[in-house]
């Protein structure tokens, strides 16, 4: 199996099977209505076909973007054949087999992030999960403040908005993690009844100091949930080898309250997964008002009656299952893909610093290198940024390289110690996310030329 597109002699195999099973329910015909001549198909799948060229190669080398990449054959595969059936994960009868999954690889991603105890399930996104976590920490603090920091992800503020909770945006050092005497001085003040640390900010991919927000808001009786929807698999690899990320803020993460991550980010899925866990399993109390708690801790929940969310894809379960099979949650499996993304991102990191042309932004915590053309003001380097992100994408298709863009402050560039004039109060930079372990091997030529693109 390769790593993009090489499904032909799988997908006829998941047809196969989910056949010969119905079969055994005896045969029966399609309805008139519901049959399709392989003509009409044919024309109009080459209409579909055609649509979708006006598309990036998100799964190409030079494709570092924004963070979109193709799922993994076996998710597609896991997907697909599950796909085939439909099942709910709603409720157990509509669909036990992917529920059981559903509950294997949660429990999978709860001991990947050191959680002893959980309650947990997937979501259709990150958005959702976080959502649901935020609501839990509102009816466990009602009337208390949330706290995440001004890079944290913006569907918190539109979720407080959404749970009509007051959100407190805390700023950001210059390395774009949480500054701490911000939050101590919002700890303070009693108001604050979670605090939300992002590990892997969205824009930089920096790791808010979880190691010490734990402690500090453990002495204000503050709750933590930890947002880690982009970085959360690189628990797998925070041994802070060369290679590697940081261990401590992931260690740390046993001690939070709640945990969302996205396996359709860095999990090799298709979009429709994210997941939200929680260290208590009795909060399942608040998503079903008449039950005991202790029908939560029961082998036999329901994972709609502790969802947000009615109906979601069982095939979506399925995908990360076989996904987790044969790549597992472990330095050798995964692990294995986040080393190669984080080599790249350091090869570049390398490569910029000795730039005259490009200059990095900051050192990359994960997989995410931000970086800027060489000029003396904000409004040159907005300009040659933008510039160079529609020259690098429109290159012929054999050389074409896609990068994304990132808003910055004339103040955060300062912090940084890029001496550049602000003459104006924010600009664009240029963002890329290594999230292909086959883009390490094409650092080399990307930079060199936008290198060249950017003279
Ligand atoms: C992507 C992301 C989200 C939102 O998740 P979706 O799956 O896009 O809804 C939330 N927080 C962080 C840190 C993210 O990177």
């Amino acid at each position: 199996m390769g790593p993009v597109t090489d499904l032909s002699e799988w997908l006829p195999r998941a047809v196969g099977a989910v056949d010969s099973w119905m079969t055994r329910f005896g045969q029966f015909e399609a309805h008139p209505s519901m049959r399709v001549s392989d003509e009409a198909l044919g024309e109009a799948f080459e209409r579909l076909a055609v649509r979708l060229q006006d598309n990036y190669p998100f799964g190409h080398p030079r494709y570092v973007g924004q963070m979109v990449k193709p799922p993994h054959p076996a998710a597609v595969l896991g997907y697909v054949t599950a796909m085939l059936i439909n099942p709910n994960n709603h409720a157990l009868d509509g669909g036990p087999a992917t529920a059981q999954m559903e509950k294997d690889v949660v429990a999978r991603l709860a001991t990947m992030l050191g959680f002893t105890d959980h309650l947990g399930h997937l979501t259709s996104s990150g958005t959702i999960a976080n959502l649901e976590a935020l609501w839990i920490a509102r009816e466990l603090h009602p009337g208390k403040a949330i706290a995440y920091s001004t890079d944290a992800h913006y569907t918190h503020s539109r979720m407080c908005q959404v749970i009509g909770v007051e959100g407190v945006s805390i700023p950001t050092d210059g390395a774009g993690r949480m500054d701490l005497n911000a939050l101590e001085a919002e700890l303070g003040t009693g108001r604050i009844g979670t605090v939300v640390a992002t590990l892997g900010t969205t824009g930089l991919g920096a790791l808010d100091p979880l190691h010490e927000i734990v402690a500090l808001a453990r002495a204000h009786e503050t709750r933590i949930h930890v947002d880690t929807a982009y970085g959360g698999f690189f628990a797998l690899i925070a041994d802070d080898s060369v290679d590697g990320v940081a261990s401590a803020p992931y260690a740390a993460i046993a001690h939070a309250d709640s945990v969302v991550l996205d396996p359709h980010k860095h999990g090799l899925q298709p979009y429709g997964c994210g997941a939200v866990l929680f260290a208590d399993p009795s909060v399942g109390r608040f998503y079903l008002h008449d039950s005991p708690y202790t029908y939560f801790s029961s082998d036999e929940l329901h994972l709609g009656e502790i969802s947000l969310e009615c109906s979601r894809a069982g095939a979506a379960a399925a995908a990360l299952w076989l996904t987790l099979e044969v790549i597992p949650l472990s330095d050798g499996g995964l692990g294995q893909v986040l080393r190669a993304n984080r080599r790249g991102a350091l090869e570049w990191a390398r490569l910029l610093e000795r730039s005259d042309a490009l200059a990095p932004y900051q050192a990359p915590e994960l997989d995410i290198v931000a970086y800027f053309p060489k000029h003396q003001t904000l409004s040159a380097i907005d300009a040659a940024s933008t510039g160079l992100f529609r020259a690098a994408a429109s290159l012929p298709p054999s050389q074409q390289i896609h990068l994304a863009t990132y808003g910055v402050q004339a103040e955060a560039m300062a912090a940084r110690g890029h001496h550049v004039t602000a003459d104006v109060a924010q600009g664009r930079i240029l963002r890329s996310t290594v999230m292909k372990p086959e883009s390490a091997a094409a650092i080399h030529e990307i930079h060199a030329r936008l290198e060249s693109l950017a003279r």
